[in-house]
């Protein structure tokens, strides 16, 4: 449903457009009339009238001790922040650092080596600091006695350092995908396969390395412990005791 416009959406596009005209029209923006100074939007009279206005602003701001000279500073912080985003972005499109817009960063990075530094030393400080004050150093939540992280970050880390606590997170996922008839991989409906057309595709060419649970039946090897005489692979335990009579 379309939001209706408010009172004051409709008059501040009723100022915008008559700024512009104004603007087209070779007149000062602010009365109408008087043609404004070069490179200016304003006559001189208006210009001096609007600039001694910001100046009293300011002084009235300074002297309450408020912040952004006493305008919203609501608004002006999430101005602020879209003039950030923008500003990054454009120095990201010119191949540039987009934190610092003067370096080229090296190989595909968007931020350049000193940004890069003075960021690590930045997160190291705040890691120390988090540790001192025994709270999570991802999330500063009380940490968990003896850890460095809250429950939930401690969880995640030792998911991330443990490759069996890995394997056995990708099992369970596995499992319940499979019952829910879903690709192993990645999640979309399939019928009756363990993965989509294309991540069958995917897992097929891929080097050979652990894949969450095996991908068929269990195989079993019969090998004669005192000969080493190996006698084949098969897939079931009945074909293992045909082969052993
Ligand atoms: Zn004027
Ligand atoms: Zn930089
Ligand atoms: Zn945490
Ligand atoms: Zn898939």
């Amino acid at each position: 449903m379309p939001r209706t416009e408010s009172a004051k959406e409709r008059a501040n596009a009723r100022l915008r457009r008559r700024h512009s005209e104004r603007s087209a029209s070779g007149k000062c923006t602010r009365c109408g009339k008087a043609p404004p100074e070069p490179g200016l939007k304003m006559c001189r009279d208006c210009g001096e009238k609007r600039r001694a206005a910001d100046r009293a602003r300011r002084a009235r701001a300074r002297a309450e001790g408020k912040p952004y000279a006493g305008r919203d500073p609501d608004l002006c912080r999430r101005a602020d922040r879209a003039r950030d985003r923008r500003q990054r972005r454009a120095w990201r499109d010119a191949g540039l650092c987009s934190n610092c817009g003067r370096n080229t960063p090296e190989d595909g990075r968007s931020v350049c080596e000193p940004c890069r530094e003075a960021r690590r030393i930045i997160d190291r400080r705040r890691y120390a600091a988090r540790r001192a004050a025994r709270v999570c150093v991802r999330c500063s939540e009380p940490a968990v006695d003896g850890s460095s992280r809250c429950a939930r970050h401690a969880t995640l880390e030792a998911e991330r350092v443990s490759p069996e606590h890995k394997r056995a997170v990708d099992r369970k996922r596995y499992a319940r995908r499979r019952a829910q008839r879903k690709c192993v991989d990645c999640s979309v409906p399939v019928a009756g396969t363990a993965r989509c057309p294309d991540c069958a595709r995917r897992s097929n060419t891929r080097v050979p390395a652990y894949h969450g649970a095996p991908a068929g039946p269990p195989f079993y090897s019969v090998i004669e412990l005192d000969t080493r005489d190996d006698h084949g692979t098969y897939e079931t335990e009945a074909e293992v005791a045909a082969c052993l009579c």
